[in-house]
């Protein structure tokens, strides 16, 4: 007997829940949906991660492979940004590349992956697009440095034409350092990554001091609750940047509860860590896919063998907003 999907609803924020026509007009070919998920490395999962309420069973890579592929066609999003993918040329590229996406991969430099015996080689960031919506424009895998000295932490930065619309966007990929104590780091490699975007989005030559030429889409496990310096950086960046989660929120101002639930030796950890930062100006959010409930989640929190990984997957809908 296989456990019930953990269903969850698309709102939009300030109309309640979405209404949606599939197949609906023009508004339906302009959305762009973005999936942003940490789907927990097969070898960190099994080798390190102690999830003490999760039986080693439900984390088997032949079956759990399956969820996660699930989770993904369940909403079939246009941009697909993945962390802690130890299983992306023997599954992930080749699974995806049939369904019609294309994907750019940057493994962490000393994965911790590798200290795992038995492992499927380091695990890194993948940036997936739909072929059908997008042409590449550039992708290029960023080391992430702190004050000039390089980190183990990685993003993908791709830019991508929209075929219909023609317009331009830039998506980034990023899974900054983990655990309490690192906070300083955290702030770091996002200043540097908000750097590295300043360059890649504003054309040689351009104005400076004004609004970017290409809209941004930055999607991470950032591993920094929202009162971390790192998010209050990306807060208050000048490429103008806004967190689209917050939209789920009654006064559209605070994040969710929870992006990440689960039960280690050393206790409960609740938090969210995870975002999808986007151009404020240039993007409008029309739809955000609402976090489980506590009771969805169940009592031994996650992974589970209902749900494949220790993450949440953040998925929205954006549309370009009409053009000045
Ligand atoms: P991080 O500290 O960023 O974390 C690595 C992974 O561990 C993340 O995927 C994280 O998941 C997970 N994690 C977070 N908290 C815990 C926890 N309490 N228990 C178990 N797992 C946890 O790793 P780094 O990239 O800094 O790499 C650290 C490891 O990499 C070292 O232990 C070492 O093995 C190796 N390394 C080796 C070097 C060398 O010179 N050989 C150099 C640098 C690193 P999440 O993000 O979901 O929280
Ligand atoms: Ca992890």
């Amino acid at each position: 007997d296989r456990p019930p999907r953990l269903l969850r609803a698309f709102i939009c924020p300030g109309e309640g829940e979405a209404d949606r026509e599939e197949g609906d007009n023009s508004a339906t070919q302009r959305t762009i949906r973005v999936m942003q998920w940490n789907i927990l490395a097969q070898a960190l999962g099994e080798g390190m991660d102690s999830f003490i309420n999760c039986p080693l069973e439900a984390l088997n890579w032949a079956a759990r492979k399956y969820l996660i592929l699930e989770e993904i066609l369940t909403y079939r999003p246009h941009i697909l940004c993945l962390q802690e993918v130890d299983h992306y040329y023997d599954t992930f590229q080749p699974i995806l590349a049939s369904l019609g996406y294309r994907g750019n991969f940057c493994p962490k430099p000393w994965s911790p992956c590798l200290d795992v015996e038995g492992n499927n080689g380091p695990d890194g960031c993948a940036l997936f697009y739909d072929e059908a919506r997008f042409d590449l424009l550039d992708s290029v895998n960023v080391r992430l440095c702190a004050v000039l000295i390089p980190t183990n932490q990685v993003a993908v930065v791709t830019t991508l034409r929209c075929r219909a619309t023609g317009r331009r966007l830039c998506v980034a990929v990023t899974h900054l350092k983990a655990r309490s104590g690192w906070e300083r780091l955290r702030s770091a490699q996002g200043s540097d990554l908000l750097r590295n975007l300043t360059t890649l989005t504003q054309s040689p030559g351009g104005p400076t001091g004004t609004a970017p030429d290409t809209p941004l889409l930055v999607c991470g496990d950032f591993n920094a609750v929202p009162s971390e310096d790192v998010y209050q950086r990306f807060a208050s960046s000048p490429l103008i940047l806004d967190s689209a989660y917050k939209r789920l929120s009654r006064d559209g101002l605070s994040e969710p509860a929870y992006t990440t639930w689960k039960i280690r030796p050393t206790g409960e950890c609740c938090s969210t860590l995870d975002y999808i930062w986007y151009s404020r100006e240039a993007f409008s959010v029309d739809a955000v896919l609402a976090m489980p409930t506590e009771e969805q989640i169940g009592p031994n929190r996650l992974p589970s063998y209902n749900y494949p990984s220790d993450h949440l997957s953040l998925v929205c809908d954006f549309s370009f907003k009409k053009q000045e």
